[in-house]
């Protein structure tokens, strides 16, 4: 039997390795001239070889088992290190308001509401300042105008354990988590974010993600054909036929007994799909998807070093959003160079951004650093510039399929099966845990299961 699977990114190379391995006739299709898809390592010219950055998927969780369990057996889990998120550096900075603090210092840094005493007012600059770590534009503005007046009052029925606590942001979030999932839809998936982010280990892999995809691509080999578009499908006959492009304008078509599909709905809403119910081709054309990006320096010297700065995180809520730094223990190199995640910003502030012209984005972003790290301005202290706009990519068109949208629902191709079962869908969007690798892994081996009618 032939499966076509359309898209190399992780979903489609794990559906493909697993189908392989079970003895079917895989053909993997990838318009791109790399697999990995929104696995996306970029390496940095430099004789030391160790400058490389995420511009895309940098975090895996302990709890995302699936994704663990591919990395031991692409015999890469020597080579997961710890992933610091932004509060774990007390060196780094929170640049909220225009008042540059310490991660160590950010207490006391809200304005105090009437009425409050100094214990709720710790507690509330806690939530306020993971919130806006972490929140899109938008809900921040929503969370300190309708939200925080609701969690003032709410913190007068808490009792004084609950606010006193012997540590940290992640009890207090714990506290609050029920009531802010109930208050909003679009805060029930950032809290489950947010307590990700603050309670669980979480790893990254030295010399990048792109060693997961790259191992799992090699298992297929010649199996995967790059640079080759799909432009159509047809499942309206006994086997599916899919229309191919390559790079150089040749067609041709792939006929196939299944097709799976993990092309983002926000690049497949504009390839043309018969045998499809109406029902499906809508969902493919309403999904909604978050805009990120992410900007990589290449800097001369790790700077941020001289100010204690060995790992973690800052945050800026005016243009750059988050800044990530490589952790120093880990991913020490032979020269004084640095890779700094110098803006991951999502949603509207991802959108600002990308409506920069690259020269406009640039001096941005190097004067909204210099706040907090002056160094940035020495003269050839920027070696090379890196940007990646997801919702200008165009085989992605988007960063994920975003549960941070108003009334997101996963997509689910199983509770309206395509007749004759010629098509499934699988990638992130298709799982409950959309905008994580392990979804997009999770789904794969949903459809692998599917298909051959084994449990994976
Ligand atoms: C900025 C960013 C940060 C992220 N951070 C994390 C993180 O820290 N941890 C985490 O677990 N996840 C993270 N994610 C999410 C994670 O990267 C994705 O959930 C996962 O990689 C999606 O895999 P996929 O196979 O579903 O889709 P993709 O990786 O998008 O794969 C789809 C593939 O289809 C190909 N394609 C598109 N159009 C066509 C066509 N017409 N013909 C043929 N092929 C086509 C694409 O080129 C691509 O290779 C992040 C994502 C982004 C964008």
């Amino acid at each position: 039997m032939t499966v076509a699977v359309l898209g190399a990114g992780v979903a489609g190379l794990v559906a493909g390795c697993e189908l392989t391995s079970l003895g079917y006739d895989v053909r993997l299709i990838e318009a791109d001239s790399r697999v990995g898809g929104r696995i996306c390592t970029h390496h940095f010219r430099c004789a030391c070889g160790n400058a490389y950055g995420e511009l895309g998927a940098m975090r895996i969780p302990g709890s995302h088992k699936c994704t663990l369990r591919y990395i031991e057996e692409a015999n890469l889990q020597s080579r997961l290190i710890p992933f610091r998120g932004v509060f774990t550096e007390p060196n780094g900075i929170i640049d909220f308001s225009g008042r540059v603090t310490r991660v160590r210092e950010v207490r006391g840094a809200t304005p105090r509401p009437d009425s409050i005493d100094d214990r709720r007012l710790a507690y509330l600059t806690d939530i306020r300042v993971v919130v806006h770590a972490v929140c899109p534009l938008r809900l921040r503005h929503h969370y300190d105008t309708i939200v925080e007046p609701l969690v003032v009052q709410l913190l007068d029925t808490f009792h004084n354990d609950d606010i006193d606590t012997p540590s940290s942001r992640l009890h207090a979030f714990r506290r609050l988590a029920p009531f802010l999932r109930q208050v909003d839809d679009r805060f029930r998936a950032v809290v489950d974010d947010i307590l990700l982010e603050l309670g669980e280990e979480i790893y990254t892999l030295r010399g990048g993600l792109s060693l997961l995809t790259e191992s799992l691509a090699h298992r297929l080999g010649s199996r995967i054909k790059r640079n080759v578009s799909v432009t159509e499908i047809d499942c309206t006959g006994d086997v599916a036929e899919i229309s191919l492009q390559d790079s150089s304008g040749g067609a041709s078509v792939l006929k196939a007994d299944r097709i799976i599909c993990t092309i983002p709905f926000s690049v497949l809403r504009r390839i043309p799909i018969s045998g499809l119910p109406e029902r499906q081709i809508r969902r493919v054309r309403t999904l909604p998807y978050s805009p990120a990006s992410k900007t990589l320096l290449h800097c001369r010297t790790r700077f941020w070093e001289q100010g204690g700065i060995r790992g973690g995180g800052s945050v800026n809520d005016r243009w750059i959003r988050q800044v990530f730094y490589p952790d120093s223990e880990s991913s020490r190199s032979s020269c004084y160079c640095g890779v700094l995640l110098a803006s991951y910003a999502i949603g509207d502030d991802a959108l600002r951004l990308a409506n920069l012209e690259e020269q406009e984005r640039q001096s941005l972003i190097k004067e909204e650093l210099a706040r907090f790290h002056p160094q940035i301005a020495l003269p050839n202290m920027i070696l090379s510039w890196k940007t990646m706009d997801w919702s200008e990519h165009r085989f992605s068109r988007g960063a994920y399929a975003s549960a941070w949208v108003d009334n997101h629902i996963p997509f689910d191709s199983s509770q309206d099966p395509v007749s004759g079962q010629l098509l499934t869908f699988a990638g992130e969007h298709c799982s409950s845990l959309g905008g994580w690798i392990e979804g997009a892994i999770q789904s794969a081996l949903t459809c692998v299961a599917e298909v051959a009618g084994v449990r994976l």
